[in-house]
Protein backbone atom coordinates (compact mmCIF):
# COMPACT_ATOMS: atom_id res chain seq x y z
CA UNK A 1 0.00 0.00 0.00
CA UNK A 2 1.34 3.50 -0.82
CA UNK A 3 0.99 5.98 1.96
CA UNK A 4 1.76 9.50 2.45
CA UNK A 5 1.89 12.30 5.31
CA UNK A 6 0.06 15.10 4.01
CA UNK A 7 1.31 18.30 5.89
CA UNK A 8 -1.63 20.71 4.84
CA UNK A 9 -4.45 17.67 5.81
CA UNK A 10 -2.87 17.49 9.14
CA UNK A 11 -2.59 21.47 9.66
CA UNK A 12 -5.72 22.03 8.37
CA UNK A 13 -7.55 19.37 10.92
CA UNK A 14 -5.63 20.75 13.77
CA UNK A 15 -6.11 24.50 12.50
CA UNK A 16 -10.07 23.75 12.84
CA UNK A 17 -9.87 22.70 16.02
CA UNK A 18 -7.85 26.01 17.30
CA UNK A 19 -9.73 28.26 14.96
CA UNK A 20 -13.38 27.16 15.49
CA UNK A 21 -13.57 25.16 18.65
CA UNK A 22 -13.97 26.19 21.74
CA UNK A 23 -13.04 24.32 25.28
CA UNK A 24 -16.87 23.81 27.41
CA UNK A 25 -15.79 22.69 30.49
CA UNK A 26 -15.03 24.84 33.79
CA UNK A 27 -12.49 27.60 33.81
CA UNK A 28 -11.48 26.88 30.30
CA UNK A 29 -14.85 26.98 29.10
CA UNK A 30 -14.90 29.23 26.08
CA UNK A 31 -11.13 29.17 25.58
CA UNK A 32 -9.91 28.00 21.96
CA UNK A 33 -9.52 24.89 21.47
CA UNK A 34 -5.31 24.09 21.38
CA UNK A 35 -4.93 20.87 21.19
CA UNK A 36 -1.70 19.74 23.74
CA UNK A 37 1.24 18.66 21.88
CA UNK A 38 0.44 15.12 22.84
CA UNK A 39 -3.08 15.81 21.35
CA UNK A 40 -1.87 17.39 18.39
CA UNK A 41 1.56 15.30 17.40
CA UNK A 42 0.76 11.43 18.38
CA UNK A 43 -3.37 11.52 17.70
CA UNK A 44 -4.69 14.24 15.59
CA UNK A 45 -1.69 15.14 13.24
CA UNK A 46 -0.87 11.44 12.21
CA UNK A 47 -4.97 10.22 12.12
CA UNK A 48 -5.97 13.18 9.99
CA UNK A 49 -2.39 13.53 7.93
CA UNK A 50 -1.76 10.28 6.71
CA UNK A 51 -3.01 9.16 2.78
CA UNK A 52 -2.97 6.14 1.29
CA UNK A 53 -3.73 5.33 -2.51
CA UNK A 54 -6.80 3.54 -3.58
CA UNK A 55 -6.73 1.90 -6.77
CA UNK A 56 -8.77 4.70 -8.33
CA UNK A 57 -5.74 6.65 -7.59
CA UNK A 58 -6.88 8.86 -5.65
CA UNK A 59 -5.31 9.72 -2.03
CA UNK A 60 -7.72 9.30 0.56
CA UNK A 61 -7.29 8.99 4.33
CA UNK A 62 -5.52 6.06 5.42
CA UNK A 63 -6.60 5.12 8.91
CA UNK A 64 -10.44 4.32 8.63
CA UNK A 65 -10.06 2.76 12.30
CA UNK A 66 -8.72 4.49 15.20
CA UNK A 67 -8.49 3.00 19.07
CA UNK A 68 -7.94 5.21 21.59
CA UNK A 69 -7.48 4.09 25.05
CA UNK A 70 -6.94 6.83 27.73
CA UNK A 71 -7.46 6.65 31.86
CA UNK A 72 -10.32 8.81 33.16
CA UNK A 73 -9.72 12.58 32.90
CA UNK A 74 -7.71 12.87 30.05
CA UNK A 75 -10.41 15.12 27.87
CA UNK A 76 -11.11 11.88 25.83
CA UNK A 77 -15.29 13.52 25.23
CA UNK A 78 -13.50 16.89 24.42
CA UNK A 79 -11.38 15.27 22.15
CA UNK A 80 -14.70 12.99 20.89
CA UNK A 81 -16.40 15.91 20.11
CA UNK A 82 -13.85 17.45 18.39
CA UNK A 83 -13.31 15.34 15.57
CA UNK A 84 -17.35 14.91 15.48
CA UNK A 85 -17.68 18.36 14.96
CA UNK A 86 -14.29 18.19 12.62
CA UNK A 87 -16.09 15.56 10.44
CA UNK A 88 -19.48 17.17 10.45
CA UNK A 89 -18.08 20.63 8.78
CA UNK A 90 -14.75 20.04 7.34
CA UNK A 91 -13.50 16.51 6.35
CA UNK A 92 -14.42 17.44 3.30
CA UNK A 93 -17.57 14.16 3.00
CA UNK A 94 -20.26 15.03 0.48
CA UNK A 95 -23.61 14.62 2.76
CA UNK A 96 -21.53 13.39 5.58
CA UNK A 97 -22.94 11.48 8.83
CA UNK A 98 -21.62 11.43 12.25
CA UNK A 99 -22.62 9.46 15.06
CA UNK A 100 -21.66 8.89 18.71
CA UNK A 101 -22.80 6.06 20.43
CA UNK A 102 -21.38 4.71 23.75
CA UNK A 103 -22.86 1.80 25.98
CA UNK A 104 -26.21 3.35 27.37
CA UNK A 105 -28.09 6.51 26.03
CA UNK A 106 -27.00 8.97 29.06
CA UNK A 107 -23.39 7.99 27.69
CA UNK A 108 -23.32 8.62 24.18
CA UNK A 109 -25.06 12.09 25.28
CA UNK A 110 -22.19 13.02 26.86
CA UNK A 111 -20.00 13.38 23.53
CA UNK A 112 -22.71 14.91 21.73
CA UNK A 113 -23.53 17.36 24.59
CA UNK A 114 -20.07 18.69 24.41
CA UNK A 115 -20.10 18.69 20.65
CA UNK A 116 -23.65 21.04 20.29
CA UNK A 117 -21.99 23.05 23.26
CA UNK A 118 -18.75 23.51 20.92
CA UNK A 119 -21.33 24.67 17.82
CA UNK A 120 -23.19 26.76 20.14
CA UNK A 121 -19.87 28.68 20.95
CA UNK A 122 -18.83 29.25 17.40
CA UNK A 123 -20.31 32.01 15.81
CA UNK A 124 -19.14 30.26 12.26
CA UNK A 125 -20.88 27.06 13.03
CA UNK A 126 -24.00 28.20 14.69
CA UNK A 127 -24.78 30.26 12.08
CA UNK A 128 -25.04 28.03 9.51
CA UNK A 129 -26.25 24.94 11.86
CA UNK A 130 -29.67 23.60 13.42
CA UNK A 131 -29.09 22.15 16.51
CA UNK A 132 -31.38 20.21 18.46
CA UNK A 133 -30.91 19.45 21.66
CA UNK A 134 -33.42 17.40 23.39
CA UNK A 135 -33.90 16.50 26.85
CA UNK A 136 -33.66 13.12 25.81
CA UNK A 137 -29.92 12.85 24.52
CA UNK A 138 -30.34 10.43 21.75
CA UNK A 139 -32.86 12.57 19.80
CA UNK A 140 -30.22 15.23 19.93
CA UNK A 141 -28.76 16.21 16.18
CA UNK A 142 -26.64 18.65 14.38
CA UNK A 143 -27.63 19.83 11.18
CA UNK A 144 -25.53 21.50 8.83
CA UNK A 145 -27.81 23.07 6.71
CA UNK A 146 -25.02 24.17 3.81
CA UNK A 147 -23.19 20.80 3.50
CA UNK A 148 -26.83 18.79 4.72
CA UNK A 149 -24.08 16.89 7.21
CA UNK A 150 -26.01 15.43 10.23
CA UNK A 151 -24.23 14.35 13.96
CA UNK A 152 -26.78 12.52 15.86
CA UNK A 153 -26.65 9.89 18.93
CA UNK A 154 -27.77 6.55 18.46
CA UNK A 155 -28.96 4.79 22.06
CA UNK A 156 -26.42 2.14 21.58
CA UNK A 157 -28.68 -1.06 20.57
CA UNK A 158 -28.76 -2.70 17.30
CA UNK A 159 -31.73 -2.32 15.82
CA UNK A 160 -30.34 1.88 15.53
CA UNK A 161 -27.44 0.70 13.45
CA UNK A 162 -29.57 -1.00 10.77
CA UNK A 163 -29.49 1.32 7.98
CA UNK A 164 -27.17 4.00 9.00
CA UNK A 165 -24.80 5.23 6.37
CA UNK A 166 -22.32 6.60 8.34
CA UNK A 167 -18.95 8.71 7.60
CA UNK A 168 -17.64 8.86 11.05
CA UNK A 169 -19.04 7.32 13.87
CA UNK A 170 -17.70 7.96 17.79
CA UNK A 171 -18.05 4.84 19.59
CA UNK A 172 -17.36 6.19 23.59
CA UNK A 173 -16.60 4.21 26.70
CA UNK A 174 -15.77 1.02 24.87
CA UNK A 175 -15.35 -1.06 28.04
CA UNK A 176 -18.63 -0.83 29.37
CA UNK A 177 -20.16 -2.94 26.07
CA UNK A 178 -21.59 -5.84 26.99
CA UNK A 179 -19.65 -7.62 24.13
CA UNK A 180 -18.77 -7.09 20.56
CA UNK A 181 -22.28 -7.11 19.09
CA UNK A 182 -22.43 -3.06 18.57
CA UNK A 183 -18.65 -3.22 17.88
CA UNK A 184 -19.20 -5.05 15.27
CA UNK A 185 -22.25 -4.02 13.68
CA UNK A 186 -20.71 -0.51 13.29
CA UNK A 187 -17.77 -1.68 11.82
CA UNK A 188 -19.82 -3.18 9.43
CA UNK A 189 -22.05 -0.04 8.84
CA UNK A 190 -19.43 1.90 6.36
CA UNK A 191 -20.80 0.51 2.93
CA UNK A 192 -20.26 3.95 0.64
CA UNK A 193 -17.91 5.95 1.99
CA UNK A 194 -13.80 6.80 0.14
CA UNK A 195 -12.78 7.57 3.87
CA UNK A 196 -15.21 6.81 6.84
CA UNK A 197 -13.55 6.88 10.07
CA UNK A 198 -14.43 4.70 13.52
CA UNK A 199 -12.93 6.60 16.56
CA UNK A 200 -12.88 4.07 19.42
CA UNK A 201 -12.40 5.79 22.66
CA UNK A 202 -12.31 3.80 25.76
CA UNK A 203 -10.56 3.35 29.21
CA UNK A 204 -9.49 0.09 30.62
CA UNK A 205 -11.67 -2.95 31.04
CA UNK A 206 -11.38 -6.35 32.55
CA UNK A 207 -8.98 -8.66 31.00
CA UNK A 208 -10.72 -11.22 30.39
CA UNK A 209 -11.60 -13.45 27.19
CA UNK A 210 -14.89 -12.27 25.10
CA UNK A 211 -14.15 -8.98 27.05
CA UNK A 212 -14.15 -6.75 23.04
CA UNK A 213 -11.82 -4.06 24.74
CA UNK A 214 -9.56 -6.40 25.91
CA UNK A 215 -10.01 -7.88 22.48
CA UNK A 216 -8.94 -5.08 20.68
CA UNK A 217 -6.37 -4.12 22.93
CA UNK A 218 -4.69 -7.23 22.39
CA UNK A 219 -4.83 -6.81 18.74
CA UNK A 220 -3.73 -3.40 18.71
CA UNK A 221 -0.85 -4.29 20.94
CA UNK A 222 0.16 -6.56 17.75
CA UNK A 223 -0.02 -3.89 15.09
CA UNK A 224 1.75 -1.68 17.03
CA UNK A 225 4.60 -4.64 17.70
CA UNK A 226 4.27 -5.56 13.96
CA UNK A 227 2.97 -8.97 14.91
CA UNK A 228 -0.06 -8.02 12.64
CA UNK A 229 0.14 -5.88 9.41
CA UNK A 230 -2.84 -3.71 9.44
CA UNK A 231 -2.37 -0.17 7.86
CA UNK A 232 -6.35 0.93 8.53
CA UNK A 233 -5.97 0.98 12.48
CA UNK A 234 -4.52 4.09 14.12
CA UNK A 235 -3.18 2.82 17.92
CA UNK A 236 -2.62 5.80 20.78
CA UNK A 237 -2.53 3.48 24.15
CA UNK A 238 -1.51 4.97 27.36
CA UNK A 239 -1.62 2.13 29.84
CA UNK A 240 0.40 -0.32 32.64
CA UNK A 241 0.65 -3.44 33.07
CA UNK A 242 -0.97 -5.50 36.09
CA UNK A 243 2.77 -5.78 37.28
CA UNK A 244 3.80 -2.32 37.12
CA UNK A 245 0.97 -1.60 39.91
CA UNK A 246 1.62 -4.77 42.15
CA UNK A 247 2.15 -4.09 46.01
CA UNK A 248 2.44 -0.45 46.50
CA UNK A 249 3.53 0.33 43.15
CA UNK A 250 0.35 1.89 41.78
CA UNK A 251 1.01 5.04 44.00
CA UNK A 252 3.87 6.18 42.32
CA UNK A 253 3.39 9.33 40.91
CA UNK A 254 5.60 8.88 37.70
CA UNK A 255 3.52 5.98 36.83
CA UNK A 256 0.44 8.08 36.91
CA UNK A 257 2.18 10.69 34.93
CA UNK A 258 3.24 8.16 32.08
CA UNK A 259 -0.28 6.80 31.86
CA UNK A 260 -1.89 10.33 32.25
CA UNK A 261 -0.72 13.19 29.62
CA UNK A 262 -3.05 15.86 31.05
CA UNK A 263 -1.58 15.97 34.22
CA UNK A 264 1.69 17.20 32.73
CA UNK A 265 -0.22 19.87 30.03
CA UNK A 266 -3.91 20.80 30.40
CA UNK A 267 -4.90 19.35 34.03
CA UNK A 268 -1.59 19.82 36.35
CA UNK A 269 -3.95 20.62 39.21
CA UNK A 270 -5.79 17.11 38.18
CA UNK A 271 -2.68 15.41 40.44
CA UNK A 272 -4.43 16.74 43.96
CA UNK A 273 -7.73 15.04 42.82
CA UNK A 274 -5.65 11.85 42.20
CA UNK A 275 -3.50 12.19 45.31
CA UNK A 276 -6.92 12.34 47.18
CA UNK A 277 -8.25 9.56 45.94
CA UNK A 278 -5.26 7.13 45.74
CA UNK A 279 -5.31 7.85 49.47
CA UNK A 280 -8.62 7.20 49.78
CA UNK A 281 -8.51 3.74 47.48
CA UNK A 282 -5.65 2.84 49.85
CA UNK A 283 -7.93 1.68 52.74
CA UNK A 284 -10.54 -0.64 50.59
CA UNK A 285 -9.02 -3.22 48.56
CA UNK A 286 -11.51 -2.77 46.01
CA UNK A 287 -11.35 0.56 45.63
CA UNK A 288 -7.28 -0.29 44.72
CA UNK A 289 -8.46 -1.82 41.72
CA UNK A 290 -10.79 0.38 40.52
CA UNK A 291 -8.15 3.11 40.51
CA UNK A 292 -5.45 0.56 38.79
CA UNK A 293 -8.35 -0.04 36.35
CA UNK A 294 -9.66 3.71 35.67
CA UNK A 295 -6.93 6.30 36.83
CA UNK A 296 -4.32 3.68 35.47
CA UNK A 297 -5.66 1.68 33.05
CA UNK A 298 -4.77 -1.44 34.08
CA UNK A 299 -7.00 -4.24 32.50
CA UNK A 300 -7.76 -6.74 35.68
CA UNK A 301 -9.43 -10.04 36.09
CA UNK A 302 -12.80 -9.15 36.55
CA UNK A 303 -12.59 -11.20 40.14
CA UNK A 304 -10.62 -8.79 41.29
CA UNK A 305 -13.46 -6.14 41.40
CA UNK A 306 -15.90 -9.00 42.42
CA UNK A 307 -16.66 -9.03 46.13
CA UNK A 308 -17.81 -12.35 46.54
CA UNK A 309 -14.19 -13.49 45.93
CA UNK A 310 -12.45 -16.21 48.34
CA UNK A 311 -9.50 -13.96 49.50
CA UNK A 312 -8.05 -10.30 48.20
CA UNK A 313 -4.80 -10.47 47.19
CA UNK A 314 -3.16 -7.50 49.75
CA UNK A 315 -4.12 -10.10 51.94
CA UNK A 316 -2.52 -13.22 50.52
CA UNK A 317 0.45 -10.94 49.13
CA UNK A 318 0.99 -9.30 53.26
CA UNK A 319 1.50 -12.95 54.16
CA UNK A 320 3.89 -14.60 51.62
CA UNK A 321 7.07 -14.95 53.79
CA UNK A 322 10.17 -16.80 52.74
CA UNK A 323 10.14 -18.67 50.14
CA UNK A 324 10.84 -22.58 50.88
CA UNK A 325 11.24 -25.41 48.56
CA UNK A 326 10.94 -28.97 49.49
CA UNK A 327 14.38 -29.91 51.24
CA UNK A 328 13.94 -26.53 53.23
CA UNK A 329 11.27 -28.80 55.04
CA UNK A 330 12.82 -32.14 55.38
CA UNK A 331 11.08 -33.97 57.79
CA UNK A 332 7.96 -32.04 58.26
CA UNK A 333 4.73 -32.88 59.09
CA UNK A 334 2.95 -32.60 55.70
CA UNK A 335 -1.20 -32.75 54.44
CA UNK A 336 -1.22 -32.55 50.39
CA UNK A 337 -4.27 -31.89 48.17
CA UNK A 338 -4.82 -32.57 44.67
CA UNK A 339 -6.55 -31.28 41.59
CA UNK A 340 -6.22 -33.32 38.23
CA UNK A 341 -7.34 -31.73 35.22
CA UNK A 342 -8.47 -34.43 32.63
CA UNK A 343 -6.32 -32.87 29.37
CA UNK A 344 -4.99 -29.70 28.40
CA UNK A 345 -5.20 -27.82 31.97
CA UNK A 346 -3.55 -27.13 34.73
CA UNK A 347 -2.84 -30.12 37.31
CA UNK A 348 -2.10 -28.86 40.88
CA UNK A 349 -0.53 -30.55 43.98
CA UNK A 350 -0.50 -28.40 47.25
CA UNK A 351 1.67 -29.26 50.36
CA UNK A 352 1.03 -27.81 54.11
CA UNK A 353 3.06 -27.77 56.46
CA UNK A 354 1.78 -26.49 59.64
CA UNK A 355 3.73 -24.81 62.26
CA UNK A 356 2.62 -25.33 66.27
CA UNK A 357 1.53 -22.25 67.70
CA UNK A 358 4.65 -20.16 68.67
CA UNK A 359 7.11 -21.76 66.58
CA UNK A 360 6.25 -19.81 63.17
CA UNK A 361 9.50 -17.82 62.02
CA UNK A 362 7.89 -15.52 59.66
CA UNK A 363 7.81 -12.27 61.22
CA UNK A 364 4.02 -11.11 61.68
CA UNK A 365 3.53 -14.68 62.79
CA UNK A 366 6.26 -14.85 65.36
CA UNK A 367 4.49 -15.73 69.12
CA UNK A 368 1.37 -16.58 67.50
CA UNK A 369 -1.14 -18.47 69.76
CA UNK A 370 -2.54 -20.34 66.54
CA UNK A 371 -1.04 -22.89 63.84
CA UNK A 372 0.15 -20.99 60.54
CA UNK A 373 1.40 -23.27 57.53
CA UNK A 374 4.06 -23.37 54.82
CA UNK A 375 2.70 -24.03 51.69
CA UNK A 376 4.69 -25.90 48.87
CA UNK A 377 3.00 -25.78 45.39
CA UNK A 378 3.30 -27.63 42.60
CA UNK A 379 1.92 -27.06 39.19
CA UNK A 380 1.86 -29.06 35.86
CA UNK A 381 0.60 -27.97 32.52
CA UNK A 382 0.44 -30.14 28.97
CA UNK A 383 2.21 -27.98 26.56
CA UNK A 384 -0.78 -28.20 23.97
CA UNK A 385 -2.07 -25.73 26.20
CA UNK A 386 -0.44 -23.18 24.65
CA UNK A 387 -0.40 -23.82 21.29
CA UNK A 388 -2.45 -22.07 18.43
CA UNK A 389 -5.21 -24.29 18.44
CA UNK A 390 -5.78 -24.38 22.43
CA UNK A 391 -8.53 -21.21 22.56
CA UNK A 392 -9.66 -21.82 25.86
CA UNK A 393 -6.73 -19.02 26.93
CA UNK A 394 -6.32 -15.49 25.79
CA UNK A 395 -3.05 -14.56 24.19
CA UNK A 396 -1.21 -12.83 26.89
CA UNK A 397 -2.17 -15.78 29.55
CA UNK A 398 -0.36 -17.94 27.05
CA UNK A 399 2.82 -15.88 27.29
CA UNK A 400 2.34 -15.10 30.86
CA UNK A 401 2.47 -19.05 31.50
CA UNK A 402 4.93 -19.76 28.96
CA UNK A 403 7.13 -17.42 31.35
CA UNK A 404 6.21 -19.32 34.33
CA UNK A 405 7.57 -22.26 32.77
CA UNK A 406 11.01 -20.80 32.28
CA UNK A 407 10.95 -19.28 35.04
CA UNK A 408 10.22 -22.48 37.10
CA UNK A 409 7.22 -22.21 38.82
CA UNK A 410 5.28 -24.07 36.04
CA UNK A 411 6.02 -27.79 34.89
CA UNK A 412 5.80 -27.57 31.05
CA UNK A 413 5.15 -31.46 29.68
CA UNK A 414 4.57 -32.36 26.20
CA UNK A 415 1.75 -33.51 24.58
CA UNK A 416 -1.94 -33.05 25.65
CA UNK A 417 -2.34 -34.17 29.17
CA UNK A 418 -0.05 -34.83 31.93
CA UNK A 419 0.69 -38.26 32.29
CA UNK A 420 0.06 -39.49 36.32
CA UNK A 421 3.87 -41.24 36.38
CA UNK A 422 4.68 -37.46 35.94
CA UNK A 423 2.74 -36.35 39.54
CA UNK A 424 3.24 -39.38 40.84
CA UNK A 425 7.07 -39.35 40.79
CA UNK A 426 6.52 -35.78 42.62
CA UNK A 427 4.64 -37.09 45.58
CA UNK A 428 7.26 -39.96 45.81
CA UNK A 429 10.14 -37.57 45.93
CA UNK A 430 7.52 -35.68 48.64
CA UNK A 431 6.81 -38.71 50.58
CA UNK A 432 11.05 -39.82 51.00
CA UNK A 433 11.86 -35.98 52.13
CA UNK A 434 8.99 -35.54 54.13
CA UNK A 435 6.62 -37.02 56.79
CA UNK A 436 3.81 -36.79 53.79
CA UNK A 437 0.54 -37.91 56.14
CA UNK A 438 -2.16 -37.46 54.42
CA UNK A 439 -3.35 -36.61 50.69
CA UNK A 440 -6.91 -35.81 49.65
CA UNK A 441 -7.99 -35.44 46.13
CA UNK A 442 -11.33 -35.40 43.88
CA UNK A 443 -12.41 -38.97 43.84
CA UNK A 444 -13.60 -38.19 39.78
CA UNK A 445 -10.10 -37.11 38.89
CA UNK A 446 -7.36 -39.79 38.25
CA UNK A 447 -8.21 -43.38 39.85
CA UNK A 448 -5.54 -44.93 38.68
CA UNK A 449 -2.99 -42.63 40.86
CA UNK A 450 -5.30 -43.17 43.81
CA UNK A 451 -4.81 -47.06 43.22
CA UNK A 452 -0.81 -46.44 42.71
CA UNK A 453 0.02 -44.59 45.53
CA UNK A 454 -2.17 -46.95 48.00
CA UNK A 455 -0.16 -49.71 46.98
CA UNK A 456 3.31 -47.72 47.21
CA UNK A 457 2.54 -46.18 50.69
CA UNK A 458 1.01 -48.07 53.03
CA UNK A 459 1.46 -45.08 55.86
CA UNK A 460 0.42 -42.31 53.89
CA UNK A 461 -3.83 -41.95 53.95
CA UNK A 462 -4.79 -41.38 50.27
CA UNK A 463 -8.21 -40.73 50.29
CA UNK A 464 -11.36 -39.43 47.82
CA UNK A 465 -12.81 -35.69 48.87
CA UNK A 466 -15.94 -35.54 47.16
CA UNK A 467 -16.08 -31.99 45.96
CA UNK A 468 -19.52 -30.95 47.39
CA UNK A 469 -20.64 -28.19 49.46
CA UNK A 470 -20.86 -30.50 52.67
CA UNK A 471 -17.47 -31.63 52.10
CA UNK A 472 -15.87 -28.70 51.10
CA UNK A 473 -17.37 -26.02 53.10
CA UNK A 474 -15.60 -26.53 56.15
CA UNK A 475 -12.04 -26.77 54.97
CA UNK A 476 -13.13 -23.26 52.62
CA UNK A 477 -13.84 -21.52 55.35
CA UNK A 478 -10.73 -22.13 57.01
CA UNK A 479 -9.20 -21.44 54.13
CA UNK A 480 -10.67 -18.21 54.22
CA UNK A 481 -10.22 -17.70 57.63
CA UNK A 482 -6.50 -18.55 57.42
CA UNK A 483 -5.50 -16.33 54.88
CA UNK A 484 -6.66 -13.87 55.74
CA UNK A 485 -5.13 -13.87 58.80
CA UNK A 486 -1.70 -14.15 57.06
CA UNK A 487 -1.58 -17.63 58.40
CA UNK A 488 -0.30 -19.66 55.08
CA UNK A 489 3.29 -18.35 53.86
CA UNK A 490 3.49 -18.89 50.17
CA UNK A 491 6.52 -17.52 49.56
CA UNK A 492 4.82 -15.61 46.58
CA UNK A 493 4.41 -18.54 44.23
CA UNK A 494 3.22 -16.52 41.12
CA UNK A 495 0.89 -19.20 39.31
CA UNK A 496 -0.88 -20.06 42.77
CA UNK A 497 -1.07 -15.65 43.48
CA UNK A 498 -3.00 -15.77 39.94
CA UNK A 499 -5.08 -18.55 40.64
CA UNK A 500 -6.18 -16.80 43.95
CA UNK A 501 -7.40 -13.63 42.41
CA UNK A 502 -9.32 -15.90 40.04
CA UNK A 503 -11.20 -17.68 42.94
CA UNK A 504 -14.43 -16.39 43.68
CA UNK A 505 -17.27 -18.75 46.00
CA UNK A 506 -19.89 -20.49 45.36
CA UNK A 507 -22.97 -20.39 48.15
CA UNK A 508 -25.41 -23.54 48.30
CA UNK A 509 -28.64 -22.39 50.03
CA UNK A 510 -27.42 -23.37 53.35
CA UNK A 511 -24.43 -21.05 53.39
CA UNK A 512 -21.82 -23.74 52.69
CA UNK A 513 -19.03 -22.15 50.53
CA UNK A 514 -16.55 -23.81 48.11
CA UNK A 515 -14.07 -22.39 45.31
CA UNK A 516 -16.26 -22.11 42.15
CA UNK A 517 -15.10 -23.39 39.32
CA UNK A 518 -17.66 -22.13 36.88
CA UNK A 519 -17.47 -18.73 37.77
CA UNK A 520 -14.11 -17.53 38.57
CA UNK A 521 -12.43 -15.89 35.98
CA UNK A 522 -9.43 -18.14 34.62
CA UNK A 523 -7.92 -20.91 36.50
CA UNK A 524 -8.24 -21.93 40.27
CA UNK A 525 -6.55 -25.30 40.49
CA UNK A 526 -4.07 -24.45 43.13
CA UNK A 527 -6.83 -23.26 45.00
CA UNK A 528 -9.05 -26.11 44.63
CA UNK A 529 -5.80 -28.06 45.97
CA UNK A 530 -5.27 -25.59 48.87
CA UNK A 531 -8.64 -26.25 50.08
CA UNK A 532 -8.17 -30.35 49.84
CA UNK A 533 -4.93 -29.90 51.67
CA UNK A 534 -6.68 -28.10 54.83
CA UNK A 535 -8.98 -31.25 54.70
CA UNK A 536 -6.56 -33.74 55.03
CA UNK A 537 -4.98 -31.35 57.77
CA UNK A 538 -8.16 -31.43 59.54
CA UNK A 539 -9.82 -34.68 59.05
CA UNK A 540 -10.68 -36.81 61.64
CA UNK A 541 -8.74 -40.32 62.01
CA UNK A 542 -10.18 -43.73 61.77
CA UNK A 543 -11.21 -43.67 65.78
CA UNK A 544 -12.94 -40.28 65.14
CA UNK A 545 -10.56 -38.63 66.93
CA UNK A 546 -9.83 -34.68 65.77
CA UNK A 547 -6.37 -34.16 64.61
CA UNK A 548 -4.53 -31.99 66.99
CA UNK A 549 -3.77 -29.29 64.64
CA UNK A 550 -7.76 -29.31 63.61
CA UNK A 551 -8.34 -28.26 67.13
CA UNK A 552 -6.40 -25.56 67.61
CA UNK A 553 -7.97 -23.62 64.56
ZN1 LIG B 1 3.20 -18.25 60.40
Amino acid sequence: METRYNEARAEHTVDFFRKHLKHTKGRWRGAPFILEDWQADDIIRPLFGMERLTDEGLWVRQYRKAFIKLPKKTGKSELGAGIAVYALYADGEGGPEVFSVAADKKQAGLVFNVAADMVDLSPVLCRRSTVNRSRIAHHGLIWDRPSNGVYKVLPGDAASIDGINPSVVILDELHRQPGRELYDLIDESFPARDQPLYVILTTAGFDEPGNVEWELHNYALDVVRGVIEDPYLFVYMRFCSPEETEGDKWRDEKLWRRVNPALTSFNPGAIDELRRVAAEAARSPAKVVSFKRLCLNVSLPRAAERTDKLVTLEAWDQAAGIRKDLDELAGRICYGGLDLAGSVDVNALIGLFPNEPGTCPEPGCQGSKETCYHLLARFWVPEEAFGDNAREWAKPLKEQLANWGREGWLNVLPGRVIDDRDIQSEIDLWARTVNLVRLAKDPWQSKQLGVLLREEYDQLDVYDLPQTFAKLGEPTDLFIRLALAGRIHHGGNPVLRWMVGNAIAAKDSGGNQKPDRKRSAGKIDGVAATVNALAAATKPDEEGEVWAMAVRH
